[in-house]
């Protein structure tokens, strides 16, 4: 599972359980220095030899500013924004109030990670937003999800604009699904485990240069519409 390209310090959102925590494992076991954020750690996650930063909401301003502040001496390599939220809906069942929190977690939050923590981004980071095709509008023959579609569509506006606004200071932004992965998320229903999707999304981050910067891939090296 382990690859040699060392990366240096990463972090990692909802680290605790789901891709985040196979993200965690998979980078600690090939010796990245890991700071593995989430709200509450889980068991699985006290046994990554990772530095685990709890109490962090990414949609609480001052819990990602109090991150940052224990971070104040830490330059990132990887910043993987992955906590997220995905909520079923339709036409007839669809609930605005879960629109917003969707937004909120899924779009906004992401945001807010990279804002809390730029002192901490270097010529050469790399930020990977964990995305979903579900997000793609080209990829949208089934419709609903409303929430959710709309979420992740914003995540990739969002990291389309920091692929440009970071890119002249040498930070490259991956946009990234992970494949259909047997978490929490999917009721466990999926094509492939978190760990092979670790193992598969850290290939397409250590391949993301300045010039591909701002593509949104399959974790299998598909690049898809947006
Ligand atoms: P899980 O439900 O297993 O894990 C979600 C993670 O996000 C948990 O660590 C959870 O923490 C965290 N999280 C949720 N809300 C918040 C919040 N407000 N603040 C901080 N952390 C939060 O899902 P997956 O591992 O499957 O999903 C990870 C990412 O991958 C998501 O962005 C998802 O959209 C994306 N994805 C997953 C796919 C799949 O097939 N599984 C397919 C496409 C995309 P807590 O335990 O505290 O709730």
């Amino acid at each position: 599972m382990c690859q040699n390209s060392l990366m240096g310090t990463a972090l990692v959102t909802g680290a605790n359980r789901g891709i985040g925590l196979a993200l965690a494992r998979h980078l600690a076991a090939r010796g990245d220095r890991v700071i593995a954020v989430c709200r509450q750690a889980s068991a699985e996650l006290r046994a990554v030899a990772a530095q685990v930063e709890e109490g962090v909401d990414v949609t609480s301003e001052e819990a990602l500013a109090a991150l940052a502040g224990r971070l104040a001496d830490s330059a990132l390599d990887l910043l993987v924004l992955n906590a997220g939220i995905m909520r079923a809906d339709d036409f007839d069942s669809v609930n605005l109030a879960s629109v917003r929190t969707q937004l909120e977690v899924n779009a906004v939050g992401p945001l807010a990670v990279v804002l809390a923590l730029r002192k901490s981004l270097r010529r050469g980071t790399k930020i990977a937003a964990i995305t979903s095709r579900m997000g793609s509008i080209a990829d949208n023959s089934s419709g609903g999800y409303y929430g959710y579609r709309m979420s992740k569509a914003a995540l990739n506006a969002m990291a389309v604009s920091l692929a440009k606004d970071l890119g002249p200071a040498g930070i490259a932004v991956a946009v990234l699904h992970p494949g259909f992965v047997r978490t929490d998320l999917t009721g466990q229903q999926g094509a492939l485990d978190p760990d092979e999707a670790a193992r598969l999304l850290v290939e397409r981050i250590d391949a993301l240069t300045l010039e591909s910067s701002g593509t949104f891939w399959h974790a299998n090296g598909q690049i898809l519409p947006w």
